[in-house]
This record gives structure tokens, C-alpha cells and sequence, in this order.
């Protein structure tokens, strides 16, 4: 449709410049004819019967009319006194002009229906009308090189356009097809297929979303196995008191009526392995919280606070083993942004480990400021640690050398526990063996920055990246 009317545009413009060039060129005619008859009259021929012998000339009018073009030479009545050959029987009506009208431009219809586009003119000699010469110029041509000029660009724009539509669906599917390889091959990697990877070596947008899609699988995959080994883990864990607990059951069910002594010990050891499993279970769930990352609620926290309140809690408990407890804190104190329930227990694992894997001496839980951190560090003179176990001692449910460990309660949960709620606060956390005997514990949790203030709601902070444990 808009070719089509763009087409017509085209041609009716094309139309009227040729028309105008038509009318030019009969123009140039009549002034030829016009100036011979006034040169004639320059020469001196005043005689008009010799003018218009000349200007009757049917070789003379043969030469003024060009193909397609006709002339005619009226007397000023109207009569006919020479045509150009090429009109046969064709005869231009007279002109009659008006008052003060010299010329006129006219269309008119050859006998066969021909357009013709008509000039006529007065030609006077010294004021006086002489003759009228009639010039005319076919205008069928005209019509048929604007049709044809319409054809051509017609076919020009449909073969555009078809070109145009071929090209788009080639663009169009160089682009989605790609997108459709890609989407397709990300729907077979479900989470049973977290091994494959796409692996898209492409410099181009799609090979940084194909990088990144790879790089999430990474992640998920880890993660995955981090889970699968947890639960694992944790099923083996729960196990074994849940073994205990069954075991001592069916004693008393068989023999508890008759031996006292029996059913005392498997009771003690249901108690036992019961308050056991009851602590890992509470250590699950601290886990899962400290895991739950940016749902946790916080707030500016003291730490020299908490420190010290948890130190005084442990006092009495160290003291029965005969080890001192204490705390080396900072005038100045350390705030920082965090959960306090969670920031209780992370001392409090520290403390606790550190006075269970002591037999004499003493502990310490120290605070300090160091760029722009504060650093929470529990040493103490007991076990220390073997170089190869202390990259390990934060995994889930490790447990060191199981000589002293299996004799020691625990749960192997402890310092998982500390890390995930360090990493939740954006801290880290790090274990070595004092050169002297005992160990050092030392977590570094990120210090309220005073400009940071003027943000009422902590909990919009974002979280560090690597808060998966
Ligand atoms: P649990 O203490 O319940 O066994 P933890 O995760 O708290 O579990 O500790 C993991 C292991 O790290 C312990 O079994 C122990 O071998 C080692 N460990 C923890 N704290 C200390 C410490 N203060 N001194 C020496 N070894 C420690």
C-alpha cells in the first residue's frame, strides 16, 4: 500500500517535470517562429503577404515542429494557412484571444483521443496582429514514460522490500538463534546435570551470560555438595546417641526390673547421649540461622560488653578445672554492627573450647581495633593444634586427633558455628598453635564506621559476597 501510493507520488511529480519540460520546449518553437517573423520584418519586408508566405512554408513549419511536436499557422480569423506534416488531418482550433491576450496554453484531444498540449500565440507586426501560431506537443508519450517510470519503480520496491524482509529474517534469526541454543541447553541442566557445563568460548554478550551462567553452576554446584556432605554429616552425627539411646532403651525393657545397676547406667547414658543430640540439634538450627544471612535482624553492638559478660559466665566452670579466665579489653571499646544473640554465642564457643581443651593455665578473650576491624582473640595454654588440622577445624562436624577429642564432649559443630556467624557480620575467622603451648582463636568482624550513622536501618546494608559457608 505504501509503495504503492508512494509509487503514484513519484510518478505524478515525474508527470508534471515532464510536463514542464513539454511546455518549455513548445515555448522554444514559438519563439523561433516569432522571431522569423520579426526578422522578416527587420529585412524590411513589410509586405505581410510575404511574412506569411513564409511563415506558411510547409518546409519551414516542417523544420519548426520536431517529432511529436505540431505547428499550425492561422490568419488572425482563424483560418488555416499552413501546418506541419506530421498533423495530417489533424486541425488546431482557432484562437480567439480576449482583450490584451497574446498567448494561451491549452490541452486538446487529437481525433484518436491523443492528449496534446497546446501554445498559442499572437504574432503581430508593428503593433498589429499578423498571424496565430499554434504549437503542439503530444503529451501520450509524456503518459507512457510516466507509466513506465511507475512500472519500473514498483518492481524496484517490491524487489527493496522483498530484500528487505529476506534480510530481516536472516538478522533476525542470526540473533535469536543463539538465544534459543543457549535456553535450550540451559533447560537440560536441571540439578541432576550440575556437572555440565555450556562452555561457550564466544566474545560477545552471550558469551559473558554463557561465562556467567557457568560460573553460577560452579557455585551451585559446591554448594550442592556442600549440602549433600552436610546432611551426610549430620546423619551420621545424630546417629550414633540416637543408636546409644536405642540400645539402652531395650536394655531396660529387658533387664531393668531385675538389675537395678543396669537400668541406673542406661538411663545415665540415655540422658547422656539425649542432652547430646539435644546440643547438636540447637547447633543445627544456630547454623541455619547464621546461614539465613541477610534475614537476621541488627544492630550497633558493644563488644567489650558481651565479651566480658561471657567471660563471667565461664568463670566458675574454668575455675572447677582449675584454669583462670579473663578478659584484656580496650578502653575505648569496639562497636560493631551484628545479631547479639549470635555475637553471644560466637564468644561463648570460643570460650567454652578453649576451657574444655585446657587442663591448666589460663584463658584469654582479648579485644582489639586493627584497621578498621575489631579483632576478637581467645588463646589459651591448653591442646594446641596439629599444623595439618588447623585449616580444618571450622568445617562441619570436624574433629582433631580423636585421642583427646572422643574423650572430650562436643559436637564437632562449634567452630562451624563460629565461622558462619563471622561470615554472616562480614568477618573471617582464623586458627593457629601458640609457639608455647595452646592455641589462639581470632575472628575479625568489621567496626561501625561513624559515617555510616547517618543510615538508621542496618539491616539495608548489603551483605559480603562470600557469606556461604
Ligand atoms: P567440638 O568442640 O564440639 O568438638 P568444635 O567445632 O568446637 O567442635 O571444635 C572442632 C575441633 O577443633 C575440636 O574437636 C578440637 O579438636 C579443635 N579445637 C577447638 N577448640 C580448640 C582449642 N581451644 N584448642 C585446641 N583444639 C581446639
Amino acid at each position: 500500500m505504501i509503495i504503492a501510493l508512494g509509487t503514484i507520488g513519484i510518478g505524478l511529480a515525474f508527470r508534471s517535470l515532464l510536463l514542464q519540460e513539454a511546455q518549455a520546449g513548445i515555448r522554444v518553437t514559438s519563439d523561433d517562429i516569432a522571431r522569423v517573423a520579426e526578422a522578416s520584418n527587420a529585412l524590411g519586408y513589410y509586405d505581410p503577404a510575404t511574412v506569411l508566405d513564409t511563415l506558411a512554408n510547409k518546409e519551414q513549419l516542417d523544420h519548426w515542429a520536431p517529432p511529436n511536436e505540431y505547428v499550425q499557422i492561422d490568419t488572425i480569423a482563424g483560418y488555416p494557412i499552413g501546418k506541419s506534416s506530421d498533423m495530417g488531418d489533424l486541425r488546431i482550433p482557432p484562437f480567439h484571444p480576449a482583450a490584451g491576450e497574446t498567448e494561451r496554453i491549452s490541452m486538446f484531444r487529437d481525433t484518436d483521443g491523443t492528449p496534446l498540449l497546446v501554445l498559442d500565440r499572437v504574432l503581430a507586426q508593428k503593433g498589429k496582429p499578423l498571424v496565430v501560431a499554434h504549437v503542439a506537443v503530444r503529451l501520450d508519450i509524456i503518459d507512457r514514460e510516466v507509466g513506465r517510470a511507475q512500472t519500473i519503480l514498483m518492481a524496484a520496491a517490491l524487489v527493496a522490500c522483498l530484500a528487505v524482509i529476506v534480510v530481516s529474517i536472516f538478522i533476525a534469526r542470526n540473533a535469536t538463534d543463539p538465544i534459543v541454543r543457549l535456553t535450550t541447553a540451559m533447560e537440560t541442566i536441571g540439578s541432576e546435570q550440575l556437572d555440565r557445563r555450556l562452555r561457550w568460548h564466544r566474545n560477545d554478550e552471550l558469551g559473558k551470560l554463557a561465562a556467567t551462567f557457568d560460573a553460577m553452576l560452579d557455585r551451585l554446584q559446591a554448594a550442592f555438595a556442600r549440602e549433600r556432605q552436610f546432611i551426610s554429616d549430620a546423619s551420621h552425627e545424630l546417629k550414633t546417641p540416637l543408636t546409644v539411646i536405642n540400645a539402652n532403651a531395650q536394655l531396660i525393657r529387658r533387664w531393668g526390673d531385675r538389675d537395678p545397676v543396669v537400668k541406673a547406667e542406661s538411663l545415665d547414658a540415655i540422658v547422656t547421649e539425649s542432652s547430646r543430640l539435644a546440643e547438636m540439634v540447637g547447633g543445627m538450627l544456630v547454623l541455619a540461622k547464621a546461614d539465613a544471612g541477610d534475614r537476621i535482624p541488627k544492630e550497633p553492638l558493644a563488644l567489650a560488653g558481651i565479651i566480658a559478660d561471657v567471660v563471667a559466665h565461664a568463670s566458675e566452670r574454668a575455675a572447677a578445672k582449675g584454669v583462670a579466665v579473663r578478659a584484656e579489653l580496650p578502653p575505648e571499646g569496639a562497636v560493631i554492627v551484628g545479631d547479639a544473640p549470635l555475637i553471644r554465642q560466637l564468644v561463648s564457643n570460643l570460650v567454652d573450647n578453649a576451657i574444655k581443651f585446657t587442663e591448666a593455665g589460663e584463658v584469654v578473650a582479648a579485644l582489639e581495633r586493627v584497621d578498621g576491624m575489631a579483632r576478637i582473640s581467645v588463646r589459651d595454654t591448653g591442646v594446641g593444634i596439629e599444623p595439618d588440622a588447623a585449616d580444618r577445624l571450622f568445617d562441619r562436624f570436624f574433629r582433631a586427633d580423636a585421642s583427646h577429642s572422643r574423650a572430650i564432649e562436643g559436637t564437632g559443630l562449634g567452630l562451624a558455628i563460629v565461622r558462619s556467624i563471622a561470615r554472616v557480620h562480614g568477618g573471617a575467622v582464623s586458627a593457629r598453635a601458640r609457639p608455647d603451648g595452646g592455641s589462639i582463636f581470632t575472628v575479625d568482624l568489621p567496626l561501625l564506621a561513624l559515617d555510616e550513622g547517618s543510615s538508621p536501618d542496618f539491616n539495608d546494608r548489603p551483605l559480603p559476597q562470600d557469606v556461604e559457608s
